[in-house]
């Protein structure tokens, strides 16, 4: 009951209205059963060549899919490169394409990252992403939206974050793919939680590498792809919005009305089986602990959402090309959204925040110089409001010398903590 009274508490504050709100469903991506099969019906074509991969309406093996990443960055070198983010549990490629134009000289190009099925199941984003990477490269120079993205934004896609789970039954097919990794851990319940206190299961390779990944970028604005449901989802998941609304809440509305306008442009029948707006607080639909989103929005100060992009979690692979009509243009206006950011309010207030994670440091406010209480044990990084790495300091330093630096707001982080700083 309690979260029924919270859905229809936001529904009335986003102004939709409550007759057309249907029965709620029980969130498809909560707590699954840890054997799901929910593909036995699913009608799986694989594609084993790149070349089978031609109308876009089959899976690719995981050698296609291997193929098809190294094929681009051979195809486009001064376009992209491919990034190896890291390695699975059983020795699988966690690969980015990252896409970064040599021949424009462009100072402040914001970092983008989209990532796709960190549950192995889900599967219908993985192929959106290899598509959305083709139509991009392939766009540059004759399509002019696409190529003034690209010149102005750097784009990581990776379209595979949990290899494991999708080819658990082998590389030759996504059949009876699982949500987990191959130890079983799901890998949004397995991020460091900036407000949880729930213990964790211990940090999965696939997560680490993602971490240290995202560490060494400094990525604006992201989403991560899942299927079960058709909703777009956004921070905080460790709050309903009643509890703690994101501080860019109404920004974060307006680009899920925009995505859903779009999509719904192409087909009206899509992102309506969880609330009729399409779009939802992740807290408000399911709260979770230690998932990606909010992860990313508070240590990296990095604005991610959640989209929940087919109802199968794995789609009969005839209807991919149909998904990716109605998805193709909302995926790339979101990039565009990187450049439509107000920055004077990007950086999270988050009140609830537990002592221990907090950088403690004097005096503050400062005019040059400030010091940290104690000896840290990760690298130190300064931040500014617009979430620029502006320093980097190695772990127990003890002095920030802000000479130089603008007056206004600056953060520090440390491993999982952050802090602070007002410059006078
Ligand atoms: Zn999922």
């Amino acid at each position: 009951m309690k979260k029924l009274f919270f859905v229809s508490l936001s529904l009335l504050l986003f102004g939709a209205s409550l007759f057309a709100q249907e029965p709620l469903k029980v969130r498809a991506d909560a707590f699954p059963p840890k054997d799901e099969n929910n593909d036995v019906k699913a009608t799986i074509n694989m594609a084993s060549t790149v070349a089978d991969m031609a109308n876009w309406n089959r899976y690719p093996t995981y050698e296609t899919y291997i193929a098809m990443m190294q094929g681009w960055a051979e195809e486009f070198p001064t376009l992209c490169h491919l990034d190896t983010i890291g390695v699975s549990v059983n020795g699988r490629q966690i690969l980015s394409m990252y896409i970064e134009v040599q021949t424009v000289v462009d100072l402040y190009r914001p970092e983008f990252f989209y990532s796709s099925t960190m549950h192995g199941d889900e599967v219908t984003g993985f192929v959106m992403m290899l598509r959305l990477i083709d139509t991009l490269l392939h766009g540059y120079g004759s399509n002019e939206q696409y190529t003034e993205l690209i010149n102005h934004t750097r784009i990581s896609i990776n379209p595979l974050s949990n290899p494991d789970g999708t080819y658990r039954s082998g590389n030759h097919t996504v059949r009876n793919a699982m949500r987990y990794n191959a130890n079983f851990v799901d890998l949004n319940r397995n991020y460091p939680d900036p407000f949880g206190t729930e213990p964790m299961q211990s940090q999965q390779p696939e997560n680490t590498a993602m971490i240290n990944y995202v560490t060494n970028h400094n990525f604006r604005l992201s989403a991560n792809l899942h299927g079960g449901a058709e909703v777009m989802n956004y921070p905080w998941d460790s709050f309903t919005s009643n509890e703690q609304p994101h501080p860019k809440r109404d920004w974060w509305i307006s680009v899920c009305q925009r995505f859903i306008d779009t999509s719904r442009s192409y087909s009206n029948s899509h992102f309506r089986d969880t609330y009729p707006s399409g779009y939802t607080a992740g807290g408000d639909w399911y709260v979770i602990s230690n998932g990606r989103q909010d992860y990313m929005n508070h240590y990296h100060n990095c604005l991610e959402m959640t989209m929940e992009i087919s109802s199968d979690k794995t789609l009969n692979s005839d209807l991919l090309p149909e998904y990716w009509r109605f998805l193709q243009h909302p995926l790339v206006n979101y990039i565009e959204e990187i450049h439509n950011i107000d920055n004077s309010s990007a950086i999270e207030e988050v009140t609830s925040l537990p002592a221990s994670t907090q950088i403690a440091i004097y005096p503050n406010p400062s005019k040059d110089k400030i010091f940290i209480r104690e000896e840290l044990t990760n690298q130190i990084e300064l931040f500014d409001i617009k979430g620029i790495r502006l320093m980097q300091l190695p772990a127990g330093s003890r002095l920030v010398d802000l000479q130089g630096l603008p007056q206004g707001i600056y953060f520090l982080r440390s491993g999982n903590r952050t802090g602070k700083i007002v410059k006078r």
